[in-house]
């Protein structure tokens, strides 16, 4: 049984400390995915501080944080982390009193010039090769698939309603899953095949009960069990830090193998 756990906004900010502290509980042998963002800014939102609250506004590349990406490459060639895209910015936009996340924002042509600039800027500091995008605020719709397809990605995320390309394959990925989530009221478990690229449910860390729930529906099926967080909340929230260990703890007992989440889409 394959189980990926995906921690969200690795970036300029991050320092291997704060990785090393919220995964203290992993074994050697387990690997964590990390969502990188090549140029973050430093407030989600107006009201989320990932990075500290004294940071001044603009744009953060990767780059300049050497002692990271040193950490990483060590930690990739070891197979102890995985490197997956986050977004270009995780910027928001605040439009008639609602925050848009960076992929429903920002236009087209916008997301074709920087997110195959953010893979290619990662992929050479790196290097390595990145194939699968997780978007920030896990909102995506048909623009910024569409430039996943063009760079082969697949998407690591929750799906939502009316947000993908309409073909034959999306109708019937559409009954498939909102047929199985009818009936057991959780997110369809496993990859969903759109031709061009393929999609994976994540799952939010909230509640141990059904996430045990969740990972014995992947179990049944065969499928991988992805789960999602992020480091600066394990490293802020006691409550979220127990959860993650108590499902983590349940699913090594049980046999699963903690796994790159790139490698779930083989
Ligand atoms: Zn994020």
């Amino acid at each position: 049984m394959k189980v990926a756990i995906r921690d969200d906004d690795t970036s300029y900010f991050t320092k291997p400390k704060d990785l090393q502290r919220a995964y203290d509980f992993l074994n050697e042998d387990d690997c964590v995915s990390l969502s990188v963002v090549p140029y973050t800014v430093p407030v989600h939102r107006d009201d989320v501080f990932p990075y500290g609250k004294e940071i001044g506004m603009g744009y953060y590349d990767i780059a300049e944080n050497t002692e990271l990406l040193e950490y990483l490459k060590k930690k990739y060639k070891q197979g102890k982390v995985d490197i997956l895209l986050h977004g270009y910015s995780h910027e928001y936009q605040l439009s008639e009193n609602k925050w848009l996340a960076e992929m429903k924002w920002k236009s087209s042509s916008q997301l074709k010039e920087e997110i195959p600039k953010g893979k290619r800027h990662l992929e050479k500091l790196l290097g390595m090769n990145i194939s699968v995008f997780v978007a920030p605020n896990n909102s995506i719709d048909k623009k910024a698939i569409s430039v996943l397809e063009d760079l082969q990605m697949n998407y690591s995320g929750i799906i939502g309603v009316r947000d993908r390309k309409v073909n034959l394959r999306y109708i019937y990925n559409f009954i498939i899953r909102w047929g199985f989530r009818i009936v057991k009221k959780v997110q369809y478990p496993g990859i969903m095949n759109y031709g061009k690229h393929k999609e994976l449910n994540a799952y939010t860390i909230d509640n141990y009960e059904r996430l045990i729930y969740e990972y014995h529906i992947c179990k049944a099926r065969k499928v991988p069990f992805v789960i999602y967080t992020h480091y600066w909340q394990l490293n802020t929230d006691e409550k979220a830090k127990k959860l993650i260990k108590q499902i983590y703890n349940y699913v090594i007992k049980d046999g699963a193998e903690i796994v790159p989440l790139s490698e779930c889409f083989k």
